[in-house]
């Protein structure tokens, strides 16, 4: 049995639902991100596993034991909000022996677990100081210690990283991320952020408007989205609006040109819209690029992204969008170039949903 243990969880405020369905189990040691856009749900289902907010339905289990009676601090959880929360009036070693002292610790156990807990998060030097002495990432670090100086049994990260700037986001993430594996401690993580998510997790679980569209590895939420919503979220994908020439024959066909995706198209007709998604790195406008395919257009429009260029073509009478990837040695197009975008039809990914 999973370590935590989300079954058929309701959610309604008054009358709007904003959490459906949601089964979930994960396992100890796991790290977990919930990743959505605004308003999906996400946190929702974060504060119901705190004992913030009751479930409208359904049962939440930690370590095979009911939570549903169980207040906040009955729960042993540790948790690290988005503000930094740090108690403004003691410092650091103070805020994280907090917990302890409420516990009821003798000051040596305290006194030598906040040592350990300032010890990995490498802010030994800084126990005698103040929050507002301390830079945003240094204080999230300290909220960090302090959630794990009780030695609870899950790590609840609510949007840790948002407040802070690009740099300093991503070295911390990577350090919560080697501390959760030296601890091996259960942990979930809410983020809108899918790189963050893609970074870090064991699992990551898509949330779209209440409901987990796909719960996976990043590997396979980034290669494999189950639905159009995932895939658009989820990174550069390019999604191409196709039509259905012969599903037995797996044929479609994209601005006029008929092409063959080499597996029957399930659960579609002929005459069907169809989308269908490409990964930048499968496709390629260059002189050299390979593939099955080729798809002769004109570049209506460009614009440069850093990382990708996105370019929208015409191809027949469509518009395809197709991100590709900045490479230093190549020429980038501008409109009203005739190209041709060159991929393997295998490598179209039929989007469902
Ligand atoms: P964000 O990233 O903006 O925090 P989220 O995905 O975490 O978004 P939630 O905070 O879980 O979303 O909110 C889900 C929905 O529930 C939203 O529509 C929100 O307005 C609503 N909601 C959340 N808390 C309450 C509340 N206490 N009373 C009424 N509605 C609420």
């Amino acid at each position: 049995m999973a370590f935590l243990t989300l079954t058929n969880i309701q959610k309604s405020f008054g009358p709007v639902q904003v959490v459906h369905n949601f089964d979930m189990g994960i396992d100890k040691g796991e790290f977990v991100s919930f990743l959505g856009p605004s308003g999906c749900g996400k946190t929702t289902i974060l504060r119901m596993i705190a004992g913030f907010e009751t479930p409208s339905g359904g049962s939440i289990l930690i370590n095979g034991k009911d939570q549903g009676a169980l207040k906040p601090n009955q729960r042993n959880i540790g948790m690290v909000f988005q503000a930094y929360a740090l108690f403004p009036n003691m410092n650091v070693h103070d805020n994280v022996a907090f917990g302890l002292k409420v516990a009821g610790a003798t000051k040596a156990e305290i006194d030598q677990r906040v040592k350990q807990m300032l010890g990995l998060i490498k802010l030994e030097h800084l126990a005698d100081r103040y929050p507002y002495q301390l830079s945003g990432g240094q204080q999230q670090r300290v909220a960090l210690a302090r959630a794990l100086a009780v030695k609870p049994q899950v790590l609840l990260l609510d949007e840790p990283l948002s407040a802070l700037d690009a740099k300093i986001r991503i070295s911390l993430r990577e350090e919560i991320r080697q501390i959760q594996q030296q601890l091996g401690i259960t942990t979930v993580f809410v983020t809108h952020d899918q790189e963050e998510a893609l970074s870090i997790s064991d699992r990551i679980v898509v949330m779209n408007a209440g409901r987990a569209d796909q719960i996976g590895t990043p590997f396979e939420i980034y290669n494999t989205p189950a639905t159009r919503f995932v895939a658009s979220f989820v990174g550069t994908l390019n999604i191409i609006e196709g039509k259905v020439a012969d599903p037995a024959a797996g044929a479609v066909t994209i601005g006029g040109q008929r092409i063959s995706l080499k597996e029957p198209i399930a659960g579609f007709k002929g005459g069907d819209s169809i989308s269908l998604a490409l990964r930048p790195e499968a496709g390629s406008i260059a002189e050299n690029g390979r593939g099955d395919t080729a798809l002769p257009g004109e570049v209506v429009s460009t614009s440069f992204l850093g990382s990708v260029i996105r370019t929208k073509l015409r191809v027949g009478s469509d518009i395809i969008s197709f991100d590709m990837f900045n490479n230093p040695g190549m020429t980038p197009p501008v409109a009203g170039d005739n190209v041709t975008l060159r991929f393997a039809a295998k490598d179209l990914l039929v989007i469902r949903e």
